[in-house]
């Protein structure tokens, strides 16, 4: 579980990019953030993963107060918008990658290689480069880093922006399977309007670094609470 309280961020002495964001993630939930370019979806997930300072507020996960917690003790994986995959090294390096750095048994390093690369169809490509491979198939990479991380809390920014349309419908089912599989907490953000309404549980609609509205899929597109949620789901008020 997941919680913000108050949560403000501001870079530098600038104006706030976060304002007042109160909100709790439930264990399990699929939980999507939308919002315009520039509205702090990314500055919300990387506070979470700790890769932000946050200026005001405090952020709980599991009912600790995680505010100054290094990001290796946060107990999640995430899975950035370019994959950033390391090119030099093969799929099945990369994938182990951040189990070798924890010193993960060798033994179960290749128990949990194995069980990822066969979820995500990768068992013929674990000796290629990232070059190698398509798109669609990098990205199949980044979910398994994160998957044999057996996180039970995992962040997404925008991870399918750089597919074509039937990639991308294809690896919405991909992620929405693995995380009920895995019974993950999803936090991911997107700005696209189809995949929030048919990935999540519940959507936060963000604009100017103020939450709009919180709810279920239906309820955003059949009440919206103001003009701009209406307009951004897509539904007429
Ligand atoms: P996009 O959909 O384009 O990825 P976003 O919702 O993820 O947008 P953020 O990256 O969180 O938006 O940025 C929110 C605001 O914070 C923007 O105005 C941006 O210019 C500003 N910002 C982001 N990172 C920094 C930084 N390191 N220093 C100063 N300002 C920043
Ligand atoms: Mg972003």
């Amino acid at each position: 579980q997941v919680e913000l309280i108050d949560i403000t961020k501001s870079y530098d002495k600038q104006k706030d990019v976060l304002n007042g964001i109160n909100l709790s993630i439930e264990e399990g939930e699929f939980f999507v953030l939308v919002g315009p370019s520039g509205s702090g979806k990314s500055t919300l997930l990387r506070m979470i993963a700790g890769l932000e300072e946050i200026s005001g507020g405090f952020l709980k996960i599991n009912d600790q107060t995680v505010n100054h917690l290094p990001p290796k003790e946060r107990n999640l994986s995430m899975v950035f918008q370019n994959y950033a995959l390391y090119p030099h090294l093969t799929v099945e390096q990369n994938i182990l990658f951040g189990l070798k750095a924890r010193k993960v048994e060798k033994r179960e390093q290749q128990i949990r290689l194995m069980e990822a690369a066969e979820m995500l169809g990768l068992t013929e490509l674990l000796k290629r480069k990232p070059r190698e491979l398509s798109g669609g198939q990098r990205q199949r990479v980044a979910l398994g880093r994160s998957v044999v991380s057996h996180a039970p809390l995992c962040l997404m920014d925008e991870p399918l922006s750089n597919l074509d349309a039937k990639l991308r419908a294809n690896m919405r089912v991909q992620i929405r399977r693995l995380q009920k599989q895995l019974g993950l907490t999803m936090i991911y953000v997107t700005h696209d309007q189809v995949e929030a309404m048919t990935m999540g549980d519940r959507i936060m609609v963000l604009n100017e670094g103020k939450i709009q509205q919180v709810g279920k899929p239906i309820t955003l597109y059949n009440e919206p609470e103001n003009l701009f949620v209406a307009s951004f789901i897509g539904s007429p008020k």
